[in-house]
């Protein structure tokens, strides 16, 4: 079906995806598993973006609370378990899936007044989330900065190997019969009346009968294809790891706006800054040094750890914080899917599972009310959003 509701003549729609990070491998996948035969069009590698750059925290109580998203989180966490066993019998990949606790430290009043208030409302709202004082935080987590007040504590949260995971997507999808091609730039579509006919790429055009945008911070352009803003903007994101063998910690530990957790292969993961810098994605001495600055008063035993190494990538933000996923404006067939700023590893799979049913049932899930592409038809940029 397309948006309009007419039927394709195709048995199953040739649905072209443009952009292969972790939001366009899931719905490749998820696409491909519902019978669909799809071509994703990647300009440079599978996940060498925002999705080979993230942390992989999936703590969706602590960081996915904005209203128009938690539902769709809670529900997108408890996909991954059985997605991530498909994805291991289908490609024996293994993403480093791993359970873990997490804690948000307060290290002063304000600190614990915040982190209150979140665990009052969640708890209002029937989620076993807790306070707990600082002996008990350091009984779990020795190592941790004594000086803190207490913590946020949740024990149902995990991370995952974004790279891995994103891979295994890929690698999924492919037996399941979709056509990758990397180095692969789409320029811009061809259009009959309202419907997308192909992709059009340098090199020529691929025939599509439905297209899906899902370019991340680059999706600006796609707005300018479809002639409809689509203000997803560039918000880099530096992280590093230093290498701990064992580690002195075991969970996810929040700071304010810093946090670290162990991998499986022993380095610790320091994330991460959000800077608004237009597409550079350097890492430089004033982000490292506030990555850094944050290991004492976090877990002062990290502070003679070897350091590993450093990157930065650009999340796709948007002016309310929310993806932006739904059909186009004026578009029968073009679908965006775009905008996941610090959650899109997290909400890859109930996006992925919504964009298939939206484009092979017809069916417009009203959770994805909120995500419209249409609350945007009539933006203007301000500075921070270039
Ligand atoms: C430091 C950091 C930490 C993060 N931590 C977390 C976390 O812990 N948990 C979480 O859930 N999220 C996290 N995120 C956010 C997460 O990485 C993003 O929300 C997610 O990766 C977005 O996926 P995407 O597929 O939309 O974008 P991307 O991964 O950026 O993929 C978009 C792809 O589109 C391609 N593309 C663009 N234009 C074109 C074109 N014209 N033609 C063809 N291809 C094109 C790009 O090359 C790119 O590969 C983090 C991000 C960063 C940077």
């Amino acid at each position: 079906m397309d948006h309009s509701g007419g039927v394709m003549t195709h048995p199953a729609p040739d649905v072209v995806i443009v952009g292969g990070g972790v939001i366009g491998c899931a719905i490749a996948h998820a696409l491909a598993g519902a019978g669909a035969r799809v071509t994703v069009l990647e300009r440079a590698g599978i996940a060498s973006e925002s999705s080979g750059a993230a942390a992989g925290i999936l703590a969706p109580r602590l960081h996915a609370t904005a209203e128009a998203m938690f539902a769709l989180a809670l529900e997108s966490h408890k996909q991954f378990g059985p997605l991530v066993e498909s994805l291991r019998a289908e490609t024996g990949l293994d993403p480093e899936y791993i359970r873990s606790s997490v804690f948000d430290l307060a290290h002063d009043e304000k600190d614990e007044e915040r982190i209150r208030d979140r665990i009052t409302w969640l708890r209002e709202t029937g989620h076993d989330v807790r306070w707990l004082d600082r002996e008990e935080v350091l009984e779990i987590e020795p190592a941790l900065e004594p000086g803190i007040r207490g913590a946020y504590f949740d024990t149902d949260a995990y991370h995952i190997h974004p790279i891995r995971f994103t891979n295994a997507l890929a690698q999924a999808a492919g037996r399941r019969g979709v056509r990758f091609h990397t180095g692969a730039e789409a320029i811009g579509l061809e259009r009959s009346g309202s419907h997308a006919t192909a992709v059009r790429m340098p090199t020529g055009t691929l025939p599509a009968g439905h297209v899906v945008l899902a370019a991340g911070a680059w999706m600006r352009s796609c707005g300018e294809w479809i002639d409809t803003p689509v203000p997803v903007y560039p918000a880099r994101g530096q992280i590093l790891t230093i290498s701990a063998v064992p580690p002195p910690i075991r969970s996810i530990i929040y700071a304010g706006d810093a946090y670290l957790f162990p991998r499986v292969d022993g380095s610790i993961v320091i994330g991460a800054t959000v800077e608004h810098v237009g597409y550079d994605k350097s890492v430089t001495a004033r982000g490292l040094s506030w990555l850094l600055g944050s290991i004492p008063s976090i877990c002062p035993a990290l502070a003679e750890a070897p350091f590993e190494r450093a990157w930065a990538g650009l999340r796709p933000e948007t002016p309310d914080a929310l993806p932006i996923v739904g059909p186009a404006r004026g578009w029968a067939n073009v679908t965006i899917a775009a905008g996941h700023f610090r959650n899109g590893i997290m909400l890859a799979p109930i996006t992925a599972a919504l964009i298939s049913r939206l484009i092979l049932e017809g069916v417009a899930d009203p959770r994805l009310a909120p995500l419209s592409p249409d609350r945007f038809a009539s933006w203007e940029p301000n500075s921070d959003q270039q």
